[in-house]
């Protein structure tokens, strides 16, 4: 049986930016805040994206929806078996293609109008998009911040009525409320206190079985994506550097950024340590990354090639499971 199409797949995305500088603000050079990615969503999947703060990945997440127009590559959405190109598509279709794709930021307090009720905010969508009449969307708003475990009559209120915790549960609803099918949740619980986190992640989590929702979900946070994802890529100076099975990744990590990055989650376990990689140097400037692998400077492994070779993202079979890793020294 012919394996189902992804929801969205990714090629070669670029998002660059000019670099200005000078009384004249002359272009001095360009940062690529995304470079060449490749990356297929499947339907119904949670695809952990992760990597250290400046990565990319929110970049990857906002140039994916078109919220910054990416400045190469393709975003191919699946519209009723058809492949279509966000980044190629009119205003009008390009509407309908960003109904399907919603984001859920990390402070939802910006993306709430401090001036509007919750209704007014939560609306916005419905009505944008033709969802429902006006006597349907006070019933509907309703039903979906019950879903998010708030009160109906809590749409009568401002933002400002709310904690962090309640505020971020009806961001969620506002992205629900046009009826998505792929949710970007973006730091979606990394300004949250400990307890609240895990209640909106299980919320998220129960969304996403009831409704049949795909999420890409970023985060620096492992031990999160660990207990959301199905698969997870890691991101490194805009490129990806991983992709796995959640289980797969954290029990072989190829690449040794990632190895780095889990040695760094604390073990509650006091009888099994783990050696912690600690990193040298900084991430390097997107500006001017280095030659080679991108890696190369702070690598603990790193050989003569890496500083000449740009490693490819090569797949391996292992257990009979997809796991790619952009190394050199990749073996299954
Ligand atoms: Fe390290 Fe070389 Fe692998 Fe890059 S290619 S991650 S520098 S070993």
């Amino acid at each position: 049986m012919a394996a189902e199409a992804p929801l969205v797949s990714i090629r070669g995305l670029e998002l660059g930016y000019p670099v200005r500088s000078g009384l004249f603000k002359r272009v001095v050079g360009s940062v690529r805040a995304v470079a060449g990615v490749d990356l297929d969503i499947r339907r119904g999947e949670t695809l952990g994206l992760v990597g250290e703060s400046g990565c990319g990945k929110t970049s990857l997440g906002k140039a994916m929806l078109q919220l910054e127009r990416p400045t190469g590559g393709e975003v191919l959405l699946d519209c009723g078996g058809a492949r279509r190109d966000l980044c190629r598509m009119r205003q009008g279709e390009l509407r309908e293609a960003r109904r399907r794709m919603q984001i859920v930021f990390q402070d939802p307090y910006s993306s709430l109008n401090p001036a509007f009720t919750i209704y007014g905010s939560l609306e916005d969508a419905m009505r944008r998009y033709g969802l429902a009449t006006r006597a349907e969307r006070r019933r509907r708003l309703g039903e979906l911040l019950e879903a998010v475990n708030m009160r109906p009559e809590h749409m009568d209120r401002y933002p400002s009525e709310f904690s962090g915790g309640q505020r971020q549960r009806i961001g969620i609803a506002r992205a629900l409320s046009a009826d998505p099918e792929l949710v970007v949740c973006d730091e979606a619980v990394s300004a949250l206190d400990v307890s609240i986190r895990a209640q909106v992640l299980n919320l998220l989590l129960k969304l996403k079985a009831e409704r049949g929702l795909t999420y890409l979900f970023i985060s620096h946070d492992l031990s999160v994506v660990e207990y959301v994802s199905d698969r997870i890529a890691v991101m490194y100076l805009g490129r990806i550097v991983e992709l796995a099975g959640t289980e797969e990744l954290y029990s072989n990590p190829l690449h040794p950024y990632t190895r780095a990055l889990l040695s760094a989650i604390p073990i509650a376990d006091p009888d099994r340590a783990r050696r912690r990689i600690v990193l040298e140097g900084d991430v390097p400037s997107p500006v001017d990354p280095p030659p080679g692998c991108p890696f190369h400077p702070r690598c603990p492994d790193r050989v003569e090639e890496c500083s000449r070779v740009p490693p490819a993202l090569r797949t391996h079979m292992i257990k009979g499971e997809a796991h790619a890793a952009a190394c050199h020294l990749a073996k299954e």
